[in-house]
């Protein structure tokens, strides 16, 4: 699908729910992609990108950055706190703070880098053993937690569950931030960010839809 069909699609979204599509960041999800595809996208004039491993989008970012200006990358991917400061120099915004040991490390880099990306709790609203994320339950403690180190948390971020109504989990991450005062919510993907935008998204992450789907080696 072209940019310009998905921000169709994002802005009729919005407006339904009464929302603006400027209120909403399109992150384009590049991991695994052919380097084509992610240029014809720069091309075309997109800059906010997302990757879920540390080690790929070092290993293609900086190329990028060289030919183009203003990239934005996210990462949105599990985080090991042996990255963490790699993980820092290349993203502007990480979105899988999970856990108390990897906002100490990001506190403590952050101190030493004098700067810190954006950061996005991830909450695992589906309870999943095999994901990532605070609960749901201990959700308010861990960002109590993140804001007593300083931590520029921008909002929550979660991945629902394969088989279960999205819309549910969407709406569960944007209770938790709402009785948190956070503005932000990373939530929706290619076959669901339409229900994530009724229910207050602000940062949508699609990947297969602007991309084509992606191919496993
Ligand atoms: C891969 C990925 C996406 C994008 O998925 P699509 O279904 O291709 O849009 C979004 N969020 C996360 C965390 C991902 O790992």
């Amino acid at each position: 699908m072209s940019l310009s069909e998905i921000t169709a699609r994002m802005t009729k979204a919005a407006e339904n729910a009464g929302r603006s599509v400027d209120d909403i960041c399109l992150i384009a999800v590049s991991k695994v992609q052919p380097n084509e595809r992610v240029a014809a996208l720069l091309d075309a004039g997109h800059r906010i990108f997302g990757e879920n491993k540390v080690q790929e989008a070092a290993g293609k970012w900086p190329d990028f950055r060289s030919k183009y200006d203003g990239i934005e990358l996210h990462l949105i991917g599990p985080l090991q706190t042996n990255k963490a400061r790699q993980a820092m120099e290349l993203a502007q915004a990480i979105h899988t703070l999970d856990r108390p040991k990897l906002a100490k490390t990001i506190a403590r880099l952050s101190q030493d880098m004098g700067s810190c990306p954006d950061l996005f709790i991830q909450v695992n609203t589906g309870e999943e053993p095999q994901k990532s994320g605070a609960l749901p339950a201990e959700a308010d403690a861990f960002i109590a937690e993140a804001r007593a180190l300083d931590l520029p948390v921008q909002g929550l971020m979660c991945i629902p569950p394969v088989d279960e109504e999205p819309s549910l989990h969407f709406a569960l991450l944007a209770k938790i931030a709402e009785r948190n005062g956070l503005a932000g919510l990373s939530m929706g993907m290619s076959g669901d960010f339409e229900s994530a935008i009724a229910l207050g998204a602000t940062h949508i992450r699609v990947g297969s839809a602007i991309f084509g789907a992606r191919v496993y080696e």
